[in-house]
């Protein structure tokens, strides 16, 4: 890797920039942005954005693509998704690599999010099967009548996706979208362009007919020319709550499907019951892994009862242990936060939660990597005290800062955990069932860990997520995708002759 120094350091073999696929790889027509190495502060690659001109070439694309992609059999779909996990599995390392250099995460993080992604090209690839689900004749509805509903594909679906995965979250929709017969056209984050290049160089070498899967980059206006084409189904958007809210809202009105995944404030519950040897590893990943900036990180660690005092002195151990630098490097556990505003804002979150009362146990905001100056790094952070009052307990901070709070029981904990805006996932820590079953049965979360603090669903099953972490009401991922990228037609028939 490079240095600081601002020089080019390609993140990909031959990828010096970031480019639409439509049919083929061709240069769009907006701006041009740097895409920067969050650790080093250096210029990786460049971004070019797409001009709602570009937006409506590539729709059309698409759009020409669906006749002939819907008559496809599904058993000859599913066969371009073997060909893509083939080709995705094959590029694992090189996509790793290109994904911690251009978003800071280690390397071991960066695979397991590709493998999170295969697993579902895996799962849209049993196609027939899952288009019989829901589908099916009720013969003799009346006399000489039988009636049908049947699965079929609406068009061009797009998705927008955002910073933090972006290798696992365009699978979560790609796969899906085009196994049910519809075509299809990717946003990624304009931050992180260079994964989803080399998910679609997979898509390219799996042979896709042209126009079936595309790749649009930019920027706002880019996602604005997708949420307003005519041509466009329906949305897919995994972001921050005031945008997703933003396209539930825009998409909705104009007629479309959409299915949007917003932020997040996630909190684990530690009882006295649980086992402290497995459960802080198990805090201690979920907070700092990613450096924070996972919708599922548990930022607020609430410990009820006499389980305190244990569970922060374990906690301290387990943070003094962590080791800050790029993701690249063997041995990191906590990459740079994506940008220096990221880091200027969880700094500002940190002094504000102080002001407000909360104890600075541990304090990573002078952190300095001695060979890497201008990478965004943050260190380990750990507050105490923190009430449901503050801000910080509130607000998601997508850093790696880990509050911790106390509850006398588990009643007051779960009143805690309920009083944020957000449901996106909670996790409660306990060898007790009824516990367990409690908290299932009154956590407003669309995603329960029971000793598991990153409760990320297989690709099987759909991604909970409620309140302000959710705009719609069919998820992504398993059954759910195949609901969203369907319509059931009824078809009732009587014959004479
Ligand atoms: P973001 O909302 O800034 O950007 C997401 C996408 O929206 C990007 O592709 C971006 O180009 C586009 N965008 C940004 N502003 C826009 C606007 N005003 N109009 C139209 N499009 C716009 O999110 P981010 O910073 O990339 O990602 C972090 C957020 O995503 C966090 O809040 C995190 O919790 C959330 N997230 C949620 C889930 C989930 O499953 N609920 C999963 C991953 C991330």
């Amino acid at each position: 890797m490079a240095g600081s120094d601002g020089t080019a350091e390609p993140a990909a073999p031959g990828i010096d920039r970031a480019r639409n696929y439509v049919g083929g790889w061709v240069d769009p027509n907006g701006e041009t942005e740097p895409v920067t190495n969050p650790a080093t502060g250096g210029e990786i690659a460049q971004v070019r954005y797409s001009t709602a001109a570009d937006v409506a070439d590539v729709v059309e694309t698409a759009r020409e693509a669906f006749e002939g992609w819907r008559a496809t059999p599904p058993a000859d779909r599913a066969e371009y998704l073997f060909d893509l996990k083939a080709e995705l599995a094959a590029r694992q390392a090189e996509i790793a690599e290109a994904l911690s250099l251009e978003h800071g995460k280690t390397v071991a993080e960066a695979e397991g999010e590709i493998e999170r992604g295969i697993e579902n090209v895996e799962v849209a690839a049993g196609i027939p099967n899952m288009l019989r689900e829901g589908s099916g004749v009720v013969e003799g509805v009346a006399p000489g009548m039988d009636e049908s509903a049947v699965r079929q594909p609406l068009g061009v679906f797009a998705a927008v996706v955002p910073f933090n995965f972006p290798a696992m979250i365009p699978l979560w929709f790609l796969p899906y979208a085009v196994a049910t017969g519809n075509t299809f056209v990717l946003k990624p984050s304009e931050r992180v362009p260079l994964s989803a290049q080399l998910i679609f160089e997979a898509v390219d070498a799996a042979g896709f007919p042209e126009g079936v899967l595309n790749l649009v980059n930019g920027g706002v206006g880019t996602v604005d020319a997708l949420l307003t084409d005519d041509d466009i189904a329906g949305v897919s958007f995994v972001g921050s709550t005031p945008v997703a809210r933003h396209v539930y809202e825009t998409a909705a009105a104009e007629g479309k499907r959409v299915q949007a995944q917003g932020g997040a404030k996630n909190y684990a519950v530690v009882t006295p019951s649980a086992e402290l040897g497995e459960a802080v590893p198990n805090i201690v990943g979920s907070v700092y892994g990613n450096a924070g900036q996972r919708c599922l990180a548990n930022d607020v660690v609430v410990g009820v009862g006499d389980v305190y005092g244990d569970l922060r002195a374990e906690l301290l151990d387990a943070v003094d242990d962590l080791v800050v630098g790029p993701g690249i490097d063997d041995g990191t556990d906590i990459g740079p936060l994506i940008t220096a505003e990221s880091k200027a804002r969880v700094v500002g979150m940190i002094a504000d939660a102080v002001e407000a009362g909360a104890d600075l146990v541990v304090d990573g905001r002078g952190f300095e990597h001695p060979d890497y100056p201008d990478g965004n790094f943050l260190g380990p952070t750990l507050l105490e005290g923190v009430t449901t009052d503050m801000e910080i307990a509130r607000t998601e901070i997508f850093g790696p800062v880990l509050c911790l709070a106390a509850a006398e029981d588990l009643d007051e904990a779960i009143g805690m955990v309920n009083a944020t805006e957000y449901g996106n996932a909670s996790s409660l820590y306990t060898e007790r069932g009824a516990e367990a079953r409690k908290y299932r049965y009154e956590v407003d979360a669309g995603n329960i860990g029971i000793n598991v603090g990153v409760c990320a669903p297989m690709g099987f099953f759909h991604f909970g997520g409620r309140k302000a972490s959710f705009f719609g009401d069919l998820h992504a991922q398993g059954e759910d995708a195949v609901n969203f990228y369907t319509d059931k037609t009824i078809e009732i028939e009587r014959w004479y002759s």
